[in-house]
């Protein structure tokens, strides 16, 4: 039986919450036209855009929890979604077919972070493993004039996805962009930072691309004899260090802890692929407005970049005890955290 997803209509409230769930945006309200209607508006499916990733399901089933906690006995509302998922339908893919080893590199406000040499770094170690090429991603507005630098830090292509689109982080448009580059190009592995920016929007990429991701991890493998990626990451509080392989699906992704790997050295003049990707906005149908960037009011150290931190904890008493802290940290070039 092929994937399945509808709404039962008698038990949806209109309440559009599953709405702001989905990642593919494929859920959209209409008015329901009959006369004397219980609820006014429906939820209506676009069944060609949807991924399956149950996350509309689960959000209408809680509100049916949250319902039956409020002592409402037997809510014939809510839990108005059902889905069939076909499991092997979804992991049949060909993972021979996807190849290389890919490294996002963020800018921030059209300066270029350096996490992405520390990417290139593992990234790098990674693709000569499995003896791909390693590429970067480099998307934002007037960026373009970093992809050299990037090559020089050890890429051997970078695909430039320059647009006024992109001029302001928004995780909906980048996420899009890189999901598309990723249909259309078919990497093996996709490494981004763990920063801010990076878990933005790196889950979204995972769910639209359909494939799994390892957060936060600080060592790298390539298992020779089934070159999957073995990324490996602190959990429980740094007390064990867990091992997460991405088996069935691709590329493999992982977001990287900052500062765990050594940046690439520059080689200047060092020659690489520049692939300059066209953007069309228009048909991600973005509902994420930009409104305004308000920069702090005095530039501090950022943290994921930072070889010094200085921290306080308890013991400051109140908020106003970290303005010691942040004295203490300008006075020898560290950031707070
Ligand atoms: S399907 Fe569920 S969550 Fe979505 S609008 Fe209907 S009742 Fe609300
Ligand atoms: S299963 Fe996922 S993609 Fe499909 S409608 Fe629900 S939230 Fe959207």
């Amino acid at each position: 039986m092929p994937n399945e997803i509808f709404i039962i209509k008698d038990r949806c409230t209109g309440c559009s919450s599953c709405v702001k769930v989905c990642p593919t945006h494929c859920i959209s309200m209409t008015d329901r036209k009959e006369e004397g209607v219980r609820w006014k508006k429906l939820a209506v499916i676009d069944v060609d855009k949807c991924v399956f990733c149950n996350a509309c399901v689960v959000d209408c089933d809680k509100l049916f929890d949250k319902t039956l906690a409020k002592g409402i006995k037997d809510p014939d509302f809510f839990h108005a979604i059902v889905m069939h998922k076909e499991e092997s339908a979804a992991v049949n893919i060909d993972t021979t077919a996807y190849k290389g080893v890919w490294c996002y590199a963020e800018q921030r406000h059209g300066k270029l972070v350096p996490t992405i040499f520390e990417l290139l770094n593992v990234g790098g170690q990674m693709a000569k493993d499995l003896g791909e090429e390693v590429s970067a991603v480099l998307i934002g507005h007037k960026v373009a004039q970093h992809a050299q630098t990037i090559i020089e830090h050890g890429a051997d292509k970078v695909y430039v996805l320059d647009h006024p689109v992109f001029e302001h982080f928004v995780d909906e448009a980048y996420a899009a962009a890189m999901k598309d580059l990723i249909v259309a190009e078919k990497p093996n592995k996709l490494l981004m930072p763990a920063s801010i920016i990076g878990r933005s929007f790196a889950s979204r990429v995972a769910i639209m691309a359909q494939t799994g991701i390892t957060a936060d991890a600080t060592e790298f493998a390539i298992n020779a004899k089934t070159r999957m990626m073995h990324a490996t990451r602190p959990s429980f509080g740094g007390n064990l260090m867990a091992t997460i392989l991405c088996e069935k699906h691709r590329p493999e992704m992982a977001t990287v802890r900052p500062m765990s790997f050594a940046q690439t050295p520059r080689q200047a003049g060092r020659a690489g692929k520049i692939v300059n990707v066209p953007v069309d906005p228009a048909k991600w149908n973005i509902r994420t407005k930009f409104v305004e960037y308000k920069a702090e009011a005095k530039e501090q150290i950022d943290i994921t970049s930072a070889e010094k931190i200085v921290t306080g904890g308890r013991g400051l008493g109140n908020p106003a005890g970290f303005k010691l802290i942040e004295e203490f940290a300008n006075s020898i070039g560290a950031a707070v955290g």
